[in-house]
């Protein structure tokens, strides 16, 4: 056989290696056949004839009948029933299963082959005619929805879904009689459910619902694969980058009845505690149930064991006191199980009438501190090896356990107000206020806030700092808003756009929903999710074991990790999570936030000068703050390098824009209040990003970088006079042609000399190199290396010149991008291999043959993002640098990419 692939008996086709062909539950359905686990027998049409059917126009390839009734024949054997046949009727489940894991997005249809001539046939053999009818009326629920609405595109004609109108009615009965469940229902009852609902399909769909078991395993067959189309599935795959030419697999297989009385049951387990990665068999259990019953949460489910229960189900019987016998096989197929994957197995079971039937197994989702505890654990016990341990943990998963965080409890019972771009990580409860003013004074009375705005600018920075999260309507994730409150691992929502936000009103509104200053919100900064109200929040305790599995991991990597930190405290944190320096110290931070007004005012003053003279005054009443600000961070990473980068933004954004603040300069300066205004015009720019900025300055005023560089020097002469070994890289910033880098090259040296004279020390040892942010910096890196002893990718300049997308902007048209699969992801987010990736590995390769030992390092965003950081390993990159919260992130990409 070509598309088929068969299961049951303690034997099988296919096996675990298989799930490319045979789908995820698929190729583990025969696995746990093969271990001789009691699987039902089946089979699995393969992936490659979901392809085939969406070529031919959504026709199942002719070969595929014969092969269907020739598995069916082999499943009937095995089952010792027949498909359709009056007598001894076989019922199977058609159920999707792609490659990987799609929870929920696709469909399964139950009890496939109940019909008139069958129902009497089953009702003798098994004796119990409820069950046959709820069987029944759960497959005339699923496949009219599945099939005939979704799949068969019929619409309708109320507009109102046909599952919808289906569960109508059975509540309507349940409240008429006052039943709390459906096993209340009775067997008389639950029949004429079935033909109301047959009726109301009739009147609905304008169709008949299928009488012949044989058609009824056609469509299903049909609609699984359809599903692979459906809504939920695409945009499921659009999230996970899920490539749309996978295709799922169809499983036919026996049905096994959970419905069947008390003595049958379904359930869901894992192996390990997936919240907490305890070594604790964890699951729920419903009695005569069926499947979906657990998953879709009809009924409060019991616990699993004792061990596990919990307040809301410690009322009722676990499976350990209900069927010891059952829970003891069980528990002992969790041990085969997990010793046989080496990981934790989430499985789904079922009993019928006493005897218990394995239906799927697979690796186990889990949280991050789950995932760390498993995998040392794990690594313990001898289920697996150090490297393996090593690769257990997604390094993202680590930021959970670096911020307090939503319960995930919590927010699975609540609806999302709105959705946005998660920025900045963890969780975060507040009052909403809307300006960075009041953030700062309701915060100052002990508040907790949430900034809330369009966007925000480094006016807002204060705001941002007090805040205890911030939310905006507009902004990617690399927008300022998310660089700062990664930074300084702030939960943040960026992006949000559904927002609607009167800053002048304090009003927020989201849909119908009017939120004003002061309304209590909380944010899921690690999903992106806005909720209305408060919701239960939960500790990242320091994880003991984290610090151990860190060792290990480093033991592993080749790059180094760096920081990018502007003050003290800043670099204090990023050490404690194990920075090795500072890739990149931007020294206009000192113009920004709490203690800025001085130099921020003389900042101002200088750049408003006219002649050199006034300059020149202004930057000497500056020097000090500067030279104190680089100092103390130097002091801070003793023996650690520190990359220094020169003035970058464009001086359009520090010249003063309230009155207030021009009335200030020109008393200073000593000029007109209108004669300010006018140099502030002249300094607009219409594009500041490639305006005036970076080196441009220290070529217009050379005055600006000596100034700056004498600080580093005196800063680092003073610091190893008191016995330090302070390490400063001076970084220009945003070249393209060496001879910028030699003008800024030869000041460096001449003020290098002047420091030596005055503090009498006969050497600072320091290194001078560039910034690689402009693709034409690239494309000359050997020209650049004869004066630039190191290279730091600005990754976040270097993608927006390279693709010509405004980094502040994208969030206008990314998700376009995305959704419409031109990008397969924000290429601020994680490196564009392709092209930005291209152009570092001919910086690389260029700056390696003028300079063979020329430093290499990353300081953009893409520092801390895993994929990014495997491709700095495999580029020959020295080290990669990312905001603090980030570094033990990067530090596990690194030992992955080594492995
Ligand atoms: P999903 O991928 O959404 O979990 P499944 O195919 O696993 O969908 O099926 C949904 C539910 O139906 C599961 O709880 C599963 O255990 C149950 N189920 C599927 N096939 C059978 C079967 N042959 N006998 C009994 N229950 C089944
Ligand atoms: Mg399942
Ligand atoms: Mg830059």
């Amino acid at each position: 056989s070509i598309y088929i692939y068969g299961f049951g008996d303690g034997k099988a086709d296919g096996d675990a290696s298989k799930k490319d062909l045979l789908g995820g539950k698929g190729a583990n359905l025969a696995e746990m056949a093969k271990l001789g686990l009691p699987v039902p027998a089946g089979f699995t049409i393969s992936t490659e004839c979901c392809t085939d059917y969406f070529k031919s126009g959504k026709q199942l390839p002719q070969s595929l009948y014969a092969e269907i009734d020739t598995a069916m024949a082999k499943i009937e054997r095995s089952m010792k029933m027949k498909f359709g046949d009056p007598d001894n009727p076989l019922l199977v489940s058609c159920r999707s299963g792609a490659r990987s894991s799609m929870p929920g997005m696709m469909e399964t249809v139950l009890n496939v082959g109940l019909c008139s001539t069958t129902i009497p046939g089953l009702i003798k053999n098994t004796g119990n005619e409820w069950f046959v009818y709820d069987a029944y009326r759960r497959l005339i629920m699923m496949y009219s929805d599945v099939v005939m609405e979704k799949a068969e595109g019929i619409e309708p004609r109320d507009g109102m879904g046909i599952r919808i109108h289906l569960e109508i009615i059975m509540n309507e009965l349940k409240n008429d009689l006052n039943y709390e469940t459906d096993t209340d229902i009775s067997a008389l009852e639950m029949k004429t459910l079935c033909e109301r609902f047959k009726r109301k399909i009739k009147e609905t769909l304008g169709s008949e619902f299928p009488d012949n078991p044989r058609d009824q395993l056609m469509g299903s067959i049909g609609a699984v694969f359809k599903s692979w189309n459906g809504k939920r599935a695409l945009s499921y795959r659009r999230i996970e980058h899920i490539p749309d030419d996978w295709g799922t697999a169809v499983n036919v297989q026996s049905m096994v009845f959970g419905n069947m009385g008390d003595k049958s049951a379904t359930g869901v387990a894992f192996s390990r505690d997936p919240a907490t990665g305890d070594n604790n068999f964890y699951g729920e259990w419903l009695p005569n149930a069926q499947g979906e019953d657990v998953v879709a949460g009809i009924r409060t489910p019991n616990p699993l064991n004792n061990t596990t229960k919990s307040s809301h189900n410690r009322h009722l019987p676990s499976l350990e006191e209900a069927m010891p016998g059952i829970y003891q096989e069980l528990a002992q197929i969790r041990t085969t199980l997990e010793h046989h994957y080496s990981d934790m197995q989430d499985i789904e079971f079922t009993i019928q009438q006493g005897t218990l039937y394995m239906l799927q197994c697979r690796v186990g989702k889990r949280t991050g501190t789950a995932a760390l505890n498993m995998a040392m654990d794990m690594f313990d016990e001898g289920i697996i090896d150090e490297i393996t341990m090593v690769t257990r943990l997604n390094p993202k998963q680590l930021d959970e356990m670096l911020h307090p965080v939503v319960d995930p409890e919590a927010e699975k019972k609540t609806t999302p107000l709105a959705e946005g771009l998660p920025a900045g990580p963890g969780g975060a409860i507040g009052q909403i206020v809307f300006t960075s003013e009041d953030a700062v004074r309701w915060a100052r009375t002990g508040k907790k806030v949430l900034l809330v705005r369009d966007e925000t600018n480094p006016e807002d920075i204060e705001g941002m700092r007090a805040a205890v999260g911030i939310l905006t309507a507009r902004g990617g994730m690399t927008s300022h808003a998310a660089l700062v409150a990664r930074g300084w691992g702030k939960c943040c929502i960026v992006g949000a756009a559904a927002f609607k936000i009167n800053p002048e009103q304090r009003k927020l509104v989201i849909g119908s929903k009017v939120f004003n200053e002061g309304d209590v919100l909380t944010l899921n900064g690690t999903r992106g999710l806005v909720y209305e109200g408060e919701l239960m929040m939960k500790k990242a305790t320091e994880n003991s074991r984290f610090k151990a599995f860190m060792n290990v991991a480093d033991r592993y990597r080749r790059l180094k990790v760096r920081t990018n930190a502007d003050t003290p405290e800043d670099a204090a944190r990023a050490l404690e999570f194990g920075a090795e320096g500072i890739g990149l110290f931007r020294t206009e931070h000192m113009f920004y936030g709490a203690d800025s007004a001085r130099p921020l005012f003389l900042l101002r003053k200088m750049i408003l000068s006219k002649s050199i003279d006034e300059r020149r005054r202004a930057l000497d009443e500056l020097f000090p703050f500067v030279k104190q600000e680089i100092q103390a961070t130097l002091a801070v990473m003793d023996e650690k390098p520190v990359t220094l980068r020169l003035l970058d933004p464009p001086l359009h954004e520090f010249v003063p824009q309230s009155l207030e603040n021009q009335e200030e300069l020109s008393r200073e300066l000593c000029i007109d209040i209108d004669e300010i205004k006018k140099r502030s015009l002249d300094l607009t720019e219409s594009n500041p990003m490639m305006g005036h900025r970076g080196v441009r300055l220290g070529i217009t005023y050379p005055e600006i970088s000596a100034m700056q560089i004498r600080a580093i020097f005196e800063a680092s002469a003073e610091l190893i006079i008191q016995g330090k070994n302070p390490l400063p890289e001076i970084m220009v910033p945003v070249t393209c042609n060496e001879k910028e880098l030699l003008f800024v090259k030869n000041i460096s040296e001449k003020v290098y000399q002047e420091t030596l004279e005055k503090y009498k020390i006969t050497a600072i040892p320091h290194q001078f190199g560039t910034m690689i942010e402009i693709p034409r910096a690239a494309l000359k890196a050997d020209r650049m290396a004869e004066h630039a002893e190191f290279f730091s990718f600005g990754t976040n300049d270097l993608t927006q010149m390279t693709f010509g997308f405004s980094r502040d902007d994208i969030g206008s048209f990314m998700n376009d991008y995305i959704d419409n699969a031109i990008l397969d992801a924000d290429p601020f987010e994680t490196l564009d291999q392709d092209a930005v990736g291209r152009l570092i590995e001919i910086s690389v390769a260029l700056g390696q043959k003028t300079r063979p030992d020329i430093k290499l390092g990353i300081c953009g965003e893409h520092g801390g993002d895993p994929a990014s950081v495997e491709f700095c390993h495999r580029a020959g990159l020295t080290y990669v640098s990312c905001s603090p919260y980030r570094v033990p992130i990067a530090r596990l990409a690194a030992a992955q990419a080594a492995i």
